[in-house]
């Protein structure tokens, strides 16, 4: 996978060069690309936003900066400042690297031979994990970083002709840049790319990948300032282990999202715990 990520703080990106993407980098399974929007300002001052038409407060980002920008990234015809690995990783094999990985079955949709284009906005659709899952499977994804009050709404029109484009919001909240959001989205996409984590099973159990939280985990010692880990992880019983993990997920979930088991298939088994939780 490549990603090309424009922005006016290319150095806000370098979280991507580090732990498991670092990783991937090296193992030649991503390449990330940042491109410092001011190399296509044209003005004296390398200017990339100007004032809102209809007045108010803010700025709005430049249609004639980005406009070219991402028809160059789209070309192919910048490189960027390509990322390296921030650490050597691949003679130290996780603890998890044993499993088999297999490609899944993705369909990009219409004009699938265009690359992503992802527009951080809090206006945009939530992102969700079915998104990142989704995404793991594309070649290339290119990112546009807005800041100041967001970028001319044509930029984004205009770019469906070269790209298929995704507005996406990480949270109701508001950000000072999409620079975190691209971290966020970035990470969560990267490490569903089958072969970044050794172990499918990592994610395949992880909140939101059945519907629901993930419940608790433990690990050694087995009483702790004399918390007493859950005796039925230590019962060798896999299907009662599995049981009582389900129903710690169904618990946590309702106490904390309750909406998310609408739209979960739950057995009449699931159904008691979650009566017994009320
Ligand atoms: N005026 C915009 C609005 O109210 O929708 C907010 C602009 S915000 C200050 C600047 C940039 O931060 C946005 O263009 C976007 O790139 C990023 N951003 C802020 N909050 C975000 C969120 N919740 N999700 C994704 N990106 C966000």
């Amino acid at each position: 996978m490549r990603l090309d990520v424009v922005t006016i703080f290319p150095e806000y990106l370098d979280p991507l060069r580090h732990a498991l993407l670092g990783k991937a980098i090296e193992q030649g399974i991503l390449t990330v690309g940042v491109h410092d929007l001011r190399g296509w300002a044209t003005d004296v001052h390398k200017s990339v936003d100007d004032s809102p038409y209809g007045g108010g407060p803010g700025m709005v980002m430049k249609p004639e900066v980005w406009g070219p920008a991402l028809d160059d990234v789209a070309a192919g015809t910048t490189e960027g400042q390509v990322l390296e690995s921030s650490l050597p990783h691949l003679d130290k094999p996780r603890h998890d690297d044993v499993e088999g990985v297999t490609a899944r079955a993705y369909d990009a949709g219409e004009d699938s031979d265009l690359p992503l284009l992802i527009v951080p906005t809090p206006a945009g659709k939530p992102f969700t994990q079915a998104d990142a899952q989704a995404w793991s499977n594309e070649e290339h994804i290119v990112f546009a970083c807005g800041r100041y009050e967001g970028i001319d709404q044509r930029v984004v029109d205009d770019a469906a002709q070269r790209y298929r484009v995704r507005e996406v919001s990480i949270g109701d909240y508001v950000l000072i840049g999409g620079e975190v959001a691209v971290l966020v989205i970035a990470e969560a996409i990267v490490r569903l790319i089958p072969g970044v984590l050794g172990n499918r099973r990592s994610h395949e159990e992880d909140s939101f990948s059945d519907g629901l939280l993930e419940g608790p985990s433990y690990t050694k010692p087995r009483v702790w300032r004399g918390l007493e880990v859950p005796p039925v992880l230590f019962s060798g019983n896999h299907a009662l282990v599995d049981r009582w993990r389900r129903d710690q997920a169904l618990l946590r979930t309702q106490a904390v999202r309750p909406e998310l088991l609408n739209h979960v298939a739950l057995t009449p088994q699931d159904q008691a715990v979650l009566d017994s939780g009320r």
